[in-house]
């Protein structure tokens, strides 16, 4: 595609987007005085107008019936998870009964690697990335300690080289072959959060399994971002959260996925709670735990039905779209961004604006992150205060994710005009 740095051009891309309307069925924050370019989708994605109408059905059930409305509601709270099955699993790419919405990500993290890394004396090690998420890190390292190994030497970790950003899908392969033995677990995050690169999950799951290790992804950044195929890649685990590019509202729930192949098997170590148990025996309050023999085995605890509702509110867009169109758009959108940006930059001689996103298509999903060589954090307030909602990391990269379910070629067009304005505001710091 040809793209042109020209309001003209962003608003004739729009006219013909496929997925204009959307735009319209989200609110769009109003704190500043300028019209918001709105590209933080990947830390809190924005809310859907017809979330309001779900949770507030199930606040006047919750009125009318009290405890009645798990049978009485007009969506039974008892079951109201599997309201969001369907939709789930066609997000990630997978079969309903692999799929459950419950508790929030980091929950889910730690009770899939309770079933999933089972380390022997020879086989313990996690294969993780270097700086992953710093939750992700506190729940690697503590799920070793708990299993009493040394998070030095039992987490090997994955980094770029040496004057470099993106982590190699070569490197990875070389580092699972050398620890093939010892590797019990492969457990990465789909789409890094920092540098927005996207993994080869497939290629990743086949060398792991080859190397005799199980494989798990957290796709907190991925999921309604990348068109993923969990079933088909033969991933035996993963878990997300729902408020990213899921627009799920903020803290809400998380979506885990089991491998269907590891549904039933009694042996897995489990930390259980009653909504795991088989749904005919669940209130006979038997002492014996008896999983389901689906993905809701994973659950805990009974579902909290406000976030669940605004969760279904949000999935129901995503299965009417699709995460084809989506994506589809998403990439149009990202390339324009990246565009606008080499434009800009190419124009000034005292800044260089580096993308450390990957350039292909096939590594990245919306997110840029940008290293604003020459430019300081007075660059990003700028921005921010002319209506830019985007995200600082020290000491100087701006990530930036246009959601393509509700941003448009205009709100890429602001962005770059808000940046050169910045430009020629702001002194180097
Ligand atoms: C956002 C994010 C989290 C947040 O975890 P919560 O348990 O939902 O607070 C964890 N891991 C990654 C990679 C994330 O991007």
């Amino acid at each position: 595609m040809k793209y042109q740095n020209t309001q003209t051009f962003a608003a004739e891309m729009d006219e013909k987007d496929p997925l204009k309307k959307y735009r319209k069925a989200f609110h769009f924050p109003t704190f500043t005085n300028n019209p918001v370019v709105y590209f933080t989708g990947n830390s809190l994605g924005l809310q859907p107008k017809k979330v309001k109408e779900y949770v507030l059905q199930e606040l006047e059930d919750w009125a009318k019936w009290g405890v009645e409305g798990h049978f009485h509601a007009k969506n039974p709270w008892m079951p109201y998870h599997e309201l969001l099955t369907e939709n789930s699993a066609a997000v990630v790419g997978a079969k309903p009964e692999e799929v459950v919405v419950t508790h929030s990500l980091t929950t889910n993290l730690h009770l899939l690697m309770v079933s999933f890394y089972k380390p022997t004396s020879k086989r313990y090690k996690i294969l993780c990335e270097k700086k992953a998420f710093p939750s992700d890190q506190y729940a690697l390292q503590t799920q070793v300690k708990f299993h009493g190994y040394s998070p030095d030497d039992a987490l090997l970790q994955i980094e770029a080289r040496e004057g470099e950003h993106i982590i190699r899908m070569e490197d990875v392969k070389a580092l699972i072959a050398e620890h093939k033995d010892e590797i019990a677990l492969v457990m990465i995050g789909g789409v890094n959060y920092y540098t927005g690169q996207l993994w080869d999950m497939e290629s990743i799951t086949k060398w792991g399994h080859e190397a005799g290790a199980l494989v798990g992804f957290d796709l907190a950044h991925a999921a309604g971002n990348i068109n993923l195929k969990l079933h088909e890649w033969d991933v035996d685990f993963a878990a997300w959260c729902g408020y990213k590019y899921l627009n799920s509202s903020p803290g809400g729930v998380s979506g885990l996925f089991v491998n269907e192949r590891h549904l039933g098997n009694k042996e897995l170590n489990r930390f259980a709670g009653w909504w795991g148990q088989e749904k005919e025996t669940r209130f006979l309050m038997e002492e014996q735990f008896k999983p389901i023999a689906t993905a809701e085995a994973w659950q805990v605890s009974n579902a909290p039905i406000l976030g669940m509702a605004a969760h279904r509110a949000a999935l129901e867009m995503f299965a009417e779209i699709g995460m084809e169109a989506l994506c589809e758009k998403r990439d149009a959108l990202t390339g324009y961004l990246e565009f606008i940006i080499n434009d800009i930059s190419s124009r000034y001689e005292d800044v260089n604006f580096e993308i450390i996103t990957p350039k292909e298509k096939s590594e990245r999903g919306a997110q840029l992150s940008i290293l604003a060589h020459g430019k300081g954090k007075s660059l990003f307030d700028y921005i921010t205060q002319e209506g830019v909602v985007a995200d600082w990391r020290e000491p100087n990269v701006i990530r930036i994710a246009p959601a393509p379910m509700y941003n448009n070629f205009d709100d890429v067009y602001r962005f770059g005009q808000i940046l050169e304005q910045a430009l020629t505001n702001t002194t180097k710091k």
